[in-house]
């Protein structure tokens, strides 16, 4: 089977054609810069990271732009109420987004343009769409899209428009499926923009979020790309509104694929900042978990299910209890486990170099048919268990060793191209060096036969919550 995505336009899993043959071109809707990204709004983002790295794991050269929203309806809000420059408000959340990105080792993007950056280009589109009569000027010096003079209105998201009253006008950026109405391309400012503020043919004034989106993918990507996604919030209005601006100022269609990622809930709603449900990356490291462990739980659902955040409170001490992440944890301990028995098998002679070549041909297989069938990651998951399972049966008999050892670690390796959740580099190195100091010291000790001390610093490790093993290839650590 080759690649194949559910396509939102037609609710169908169609086979990824790509416009120029080995290259995928993708515009991912980035974050509105004016608060701390939820782990919501990261299911999205680890969402369109599988999707990257898959196509790179398929062999597609990928160019994929991720816009920054650092001037809408919410930035200029609290900008203001935080008494402090847009620029200056929104940069703190850019860095934050970036420190975070790494954190949960997503992929960088090719570019990530700021909508400030790119106002003369959705001043172009605007006034090719009032040339062409599809955008009008209201009595306000606002510039509202006329969703009556593009008769593809609603494609996306499938919106019926029979009986729907022409006419009506919407200028908030966000906005429900039942007050479909002309949208806002161009808002003349008001006292409740403060400094904001550029001019245009139609006054001093600033963009509606959906030009944003329009203008910085066609401008890094061209009028007509490959792939589009965003949460399934962003279907209606964003995508739609982008479609209609797009393909109405170009004539061409704006995109072949669009992928839209399902919620991540809590407690039966949509983990969201206005439901103040929402737990912050930072406020996970902050009681101990890792960005590796956050990763694995959004990862490992697939994207057009909801996902649940298991945190319940306690029902005596009523502490949250992360019951997702802790399960993260169990399974990534397994993974760590499994990569440093490898590492050892890697250090002995060769062994079982056919059967661990037949194992992780099988696994390699499983997996990509699992990633090619629209990112199933539960079946690309279930062949990395299966292959875990079998090896790790082979090491019991130390029947995968040395270079059919190190063959199943290059799996694991190209495994990992995609979830990005194991550490192949790291090992015992996690240890700080004060650790390893004292395990250094305790082998110095029952060199020189001082079993005491040598027992006292393993008492001392383990007070430390280390656990020391002696393995044939010397003394190693682990957390407790
Ligand atoms: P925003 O910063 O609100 O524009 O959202 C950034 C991205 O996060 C968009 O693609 C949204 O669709 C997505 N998003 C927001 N909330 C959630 C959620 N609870 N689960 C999954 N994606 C979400
Ligand atoms: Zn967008």
């Amino acid at each position: 089977m080759a690649l194949q995505f559910h396509n939102t336009m037609s609710r169908r899993q169609e086979a990824f054609e790509p416009r120029e043959a080995g290259k995928a071109a993708m515009y991912t809707c980035g974050p509105t810069v004016y608060n701390y990204a939820h782990i919501g709004n990261f299911r999205a983002y680890i969402f369109e990271d599988i999707l990257r790295r898959t196509l790179r794991f398929c062999g597609y050269e990928v160019n994929q732009v991720m816009n920054l929203t650092d001037i809408d309806d919410k930035t200029i809000r609290d900008s203001i109420a935080a008494g402090m420059s847009l620029d200056a408000f929104t940069q703190q959340y850019k860095d934050a987004f970036f420190e975070d990105v790494d954190e949960l080792r997503i992929e960088r993007a090719e570019a990530y343009p700021a909508a400030t950056d790119h106002i003369s280009e959705m001043i172009d589109i605007i006034t090719t769409l009032v040339e062409k009569g599809i955008a009008y000027v209201s009595d306000d010096n606002c510039v509202y899209y006329s969703i009556d003079k593009f008769p593809d209105y609603g494609k996306l998201a499938q919106i019926d428009r029979s009986g729907q009253r022409s006419g009506t006008r919407v200028k908030s950026d966000e906005y429900e499926k039942d007050s479909v109405a002309d949208f806002a391309l161009w808002k003349a400012w008001d006292e409740a923009d403060g400094d904001t503020a550029w001019d245009s043919p139609w006054g001093r004034g600033r963009p509606g979020w959906h030009i944003e989106c329009s203008a910085m993918s066609m401008k890094y990507l061209g009028p007509h790309f490959d792939l589009h996604t965003g949460g399934v919030d962003n279907m209606f209005p964003h995508h739609e509104d982008e479609i209609a601006q797009s393909e109405a100022a170009t004539g061409e269609t704006f995109v072949n694929y669009w992928l839209h990622c399902e919620h991540l809930m809590v407690n039966g709603k949509k983990m969201s900042k206005s439901e103040g449900n929402f737990f912050t990356l930072r406020d996970l490291l902050d009681v101990g978990y890792t960005g590796r462990e956050v990763r694995y739980l959004l990862l490992a659902a697939h994207y057009r299910q909801k996902l649940n955040f298991r945190a319940p409170r306690n029902a005596e001490t009523n502490a949250i209890e992360f019951v997702g992440l802790e399960e993260a944890r169990t399974v990534l301990r397994r993974f760590d486990e499994f990569i440093r028995r490898l590492r050892e098998a890697a250090a002995s002679p060769d062994a079982g170099l056919d059967d661990a070549t037949s194992l992780c041909a099988t696994a390699e297989s499983a997996f990509r048919t699992g990633l090619e069938d629209d990112l199933n990651i539960s079946e690309a998951l279930a062949a990395f268990f299966d292959f875990m399972r079998d090896v790790n049966k082979a090491l019991d008999d130390s029947a995968i060793a040395g270079n059919a050892a190190e063959l199943v670690l290059t799996t694991c390796r190209k495994f990992d191209s995609v979830l990005a959740v194991f550490d192949l580099d790291k090992g015992e190195k996690e240890a700080p060096a004060e650790i390893l100091a004292l395990v250094e010291e305790r082998q110095q000790a029952r060199q020189a036969k001082e079993f005491a001390r040598a027992d006292q610093i393993r008492d001392e490790l383990t007070a430390a919550g280390w656990v020391l093993e002696d393995s044939p290839a010397g003394p190693r650590v682990k957390r407790t």
